[in-house]
């Protein structure tokens, strides 16, 4: 049995090499870029009006005729002479020798002619060529998460695909005779199976994408079959339940015997303490608690960060704060605790029914209070740390 911090370590060295992927710039939405960008244009590409109003060469004059026009999309560069004025509109093209553009609130028009009733300064309301960004510059640097703006960004530079980080593929490899697909009618001595919906919405939360679920029964050779096909194709490898100690648990000796390498087995921690982790090539395995609490927590504390990482992602732990208890928390078991928690403002309270069967509680926390295996007593306003579930 290893320490929290022990196994946080062990999952923190990996992954040791990173692969990327080609998409389209539409799909690539939160993933993060594997390549420095370079803006393959100037932008703007050329000078555009950033009012509706009138372009003119600057100079003393206060009344101007109005020669032509130019709207958004216009390609035509006129000439004007001095006391001449283009009505022009926003995005349009300026023409080379005009330097000045005023809005069309500030002058007086009376049929071709147009009156300055509030001078602009020279070179106002025109976007400069490359005012944003010049051909050849750095428009996004590798390892940008892509937020909307940066995907519209990147498509003003006219770019239609991006090398990303490949988001990892994972399977969700289920075990159990007691668990009975929901929509289905109970029947006696077995429950509903609901950690693949539940771990399959926590990787969606992630930008996971590409999940296989597959349910097996306690059946050495049918977890062992799958095990071996999924450890082929896949990046991650969720499996639940069958790692603890149960006649029936045949998860470990079935990764074992697949050649999974063992990084570590148990930690000192409640919920959660058969968590199994290992790798074989390039996939990462990890075997969690069946109980739903215990699989989800060790999902949020160990899978999920690296999870992230292999996606490229910087911020991969979920946020910890320190804040104020209201509750009293003994722990007397050695363990580091995980306790299920409800957050609000500087306060936080432990909430009733912690078993790691329990998902009741879960689903009314938004925080996991955690307590280190050295601590054995917190008291009612004492400082605790916990992590934000939400986010
Ligand atoms: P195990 O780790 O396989 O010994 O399972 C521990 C407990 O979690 C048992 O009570 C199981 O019935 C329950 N459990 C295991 N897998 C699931 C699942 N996929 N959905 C809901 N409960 C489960
Ligand atoms: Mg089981």
């Amino acid at each position: 049995m290893i320490s929290v911090d022990k196994a946080l370590h062990i999952i923190k060295s990996f992954p040791k090499e990173y692969t990327f992927e080609t998409v389209e710039l539409r799909n690539a939405l939160n993933l993060v870029l594997f390549e420095d960008i370079f803006s393959p244009i100037n932008m703007p590409p050329f000078r555009q009006s950033a009012m509706d109003g009138y372009a003119f060469r600057y100079s003393e004059n206060q009344k101007f005729t109005i020669v032509e026009e130019s709207k958004a999309g216009d390609g035509h560069n006129y000439v004007l002479n001095e006391g001449e004025a283009v009505r022009i509109f926003t995005g349009a093209l300026v023409p080379d020798n005009a330097d000045t553009v005023i809005m069309q609130e500030h002058v007086e028009r009376e049929g071709e002619i147009i009156q300055i009733k509030k001078m602009p300064f020279q070179f106002a309301n025109i976007r400069k060529v490359g005012e944003q960004i010049n051909i050849g510059e750095l428009a996004l640097k590798k390892g940008t998460q892509l937020n909307e703006a940066a995907i519209g960004f990147l498509a003003g530079l006219g770019i239609t695909t991006i090398s990303v980080y490949k988001t990892p593929k994972v399977a969700i490899l289920v075990t159990g005779n007691e668990l009975q697909k929901p929509g289905t009618k109970l029947e006696l001595g077995r429950i509903y199976e609901s950690n693949s919906i539940m771990l399959e919405a926590a990787l969606k939360s992630i930008g996971v994408k590409d999940i296989e679920l597959i349910r097996v029964k306690d059946n050495y050779n049918s977890i062992k079959n799958r095990i071996k096909k999924t450890l082929s194709t896949k990046d991650i490898l969720l499996i639940s339940g069958g790692i603890s100690v149960g006649d029936y648990d045949f998860v470990r000796e079935a990764l074992l015997e697949n050649e999974v390498e063992e990084l570590f087995y148990k930690v000192n921690q409640k919920p959660g303490k058969p968590l199994w982790f290992g790798k074989k090539a390039n996939t990462y395995v990890f075997a969690l608690p069946g109980n739903p609490a215990s699989a989800l927590t060790c999902f949020y504390i160990y899978a999920r960060p690296l999870l992230k990482k292999i996606s490229g992602c910087k911020n991969n732990y979920l946020q910890k704060v320190k804040v104020i208890s209201k509750t009293v928390i003994n722990n007397s078991s050695g363990k580091t605790l995980f306790l299920k928690a409800h957050l609000e403002g500087n306060s936080v309270e432990v909430l009733q029914g912690q078993s790691s069967a329990m998902l009741y509680t879960y689903a009314l926390s938004n925080a996991l209070i955690c307590v280190d295996s050295e601590t054995t007593e917190i008291k009612i306003g004492d400082e605790v740390e916990c992590i934000k579930l939400v986010l």
